[in-house]
């Protein structure tokens, strides 16, 4: 049986005839930036979230991106950051010239909250936290922290749609910022993402900055940048966005299957924080000789990707950083150690079955 990480064609085929009435619904408008698709799921997004606001852009890292400009962050500003996260966190706060402080990961691969504080200095102007791999970070740990500092928190919640801690849905702790990448649990059908806040104002700074830095056409306020939701991925995501938890359910099934039936002793399944929530973007095992494991997984057709293979202080891009292997040990351990098996909506029952029997022997 040969097993693809994610197979993207499955979970439109889950509801295909419904994308098919909404990207022609949208098509057949005759409009297809800024219009009543995108103003539609903003609202219904931001009704599923329990949140106030919620602007459309194009990409995760563009929301992550204009959420730190908004705040006015940039040159001699940091940000702290957790070390094992994706690159894009990182980028987002490089982009705006401000530098990223990075923490290390608790046993969760969420960032430490009891690492913050130490890492606090009289430039820090934000934290950015990483629902990482589906998982709620600890939010009330971090909420009092950022309280007691008078800090903003960044969410990045690319992995997290959904995903709540003591009850409060990821996004609405502070800044919210999604990816609509298709292989996220709420996925486009192209690139997309969005900003959520409780902010009037904030909302409207993003919804100027995305728009050119206008908020009437030719009177450009800031130099803005165009990371506009287009109306054709707003439609579909619409239908998505309607059966978000199901497809939710549908990955926690699979992950409940791997947490009781994986019992080889190599394998280190995932751990979940008291009140936390996962929602599984990535099921993400670590095992102590990973080119082995995959090779041997490899051999039975099963395919597993690294979620990430480097962590960001040791990027190419990041030399001028002068950061060392050693400097977040294990940030570093992760990246070595980490290995996410198969988790996709519309994996079957024999699929699932099969994962377990050749992971078991091995
Ligand atoms: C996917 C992802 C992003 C970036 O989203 P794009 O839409 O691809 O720009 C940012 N952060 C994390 C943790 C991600 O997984």
């Amino acid at each position: 049986m040969k097993i693809d990480l994610s197979v993207l064609g499955r979970q439109f085929d889950l509801h295909k005839a419904e994308y098919e009435a909404a990207a022609l619904r949208a098509l057949n408008s005759g409009w297809y930036i800024l219009g009543h698709e995108g103003e539609n799921f903003e609202t219904e997004f931001a009704n599923y979230l329990g949140a106030n606001f919620c602007v459309g852009v194009n990409s995760g890292l563009d929301a992550l991106t204009l959420a730190v400009r908004a705040l006015n962050i940039g040159s001699g500003d940091e940000v702290i950051v957790q070390a094992n996260t994706y690159i894009a966190s990182v980028l987002a706060i490089t982009a705006n010239q401000a530098t990223p402080i990075f923490v290390e990961p608790d046993k969760f691969y969420n960032i430490d909250a009891s690492k913050i504080e130490p890492a606090i200095t009289s430039k820090t102007k934000a934290i950015m936290v990483v629902h990482l791999y589906g998982q709620a970070s600890n939010m009330a740990e971090i909420c009092k922290i950022a309280e007691k500092h008078n800090l903003p928190i960044i969410e990045d919640c690319a992995q997290s749609h959904g995903a709540k801690f003591q009850g409060k849905m990821t996004g609405t702790f502070g800044i919210g910022c999604f990816s609509f990448y298709p292989t996220k649990n709420l996925g486009a059908f192209g690139d997309g993402g969005a900003v959520v806040t409780a902010d009037e104002n904030f909302a409207k700074q993003i919804k100027m900055l995305r728009n050119y830095g206008s908020e009437v056409k030719y009177h450009n306020k800031v130099e803005g940048v165009n990371s506009r939701l287009d109306e054709v991925q707003a439609a579909l995501l619409r239908v998505k966005l309607s059966h978000l938890d199901e497809l939710n359910q549908e990955r926690k099934n699979i992950a409940a299957r791997y947490l009781t039936e994986i019992t080889n002793a190599k394998i280190i399944l995932p751990e979940i924080q008291t009140g936390a929530e996962h929602v599984y973007h990535q099921f993400v095992v670590r095992v102590q000789d990973r080119e082995k494991f995959q090779f041997y997984l490899e051999q039975h057709e099963i395919k597993t990707i690294v979620h990430y293979p480097i962590p960001p202080h040791l990027a190419e891009c990041y030399q001028r950083l002068a950061y060392k292997r050693g400097d977040f040990p294990l940030a570093e351990k992760f990246a070595d150690e980490v290995v996410s098996l198969p988790m996709f909506n519309g994996m079957t029952k024999a699929e699932v079955d099969f994962v377990i029997e050749v992971l078991n022997n091995y």
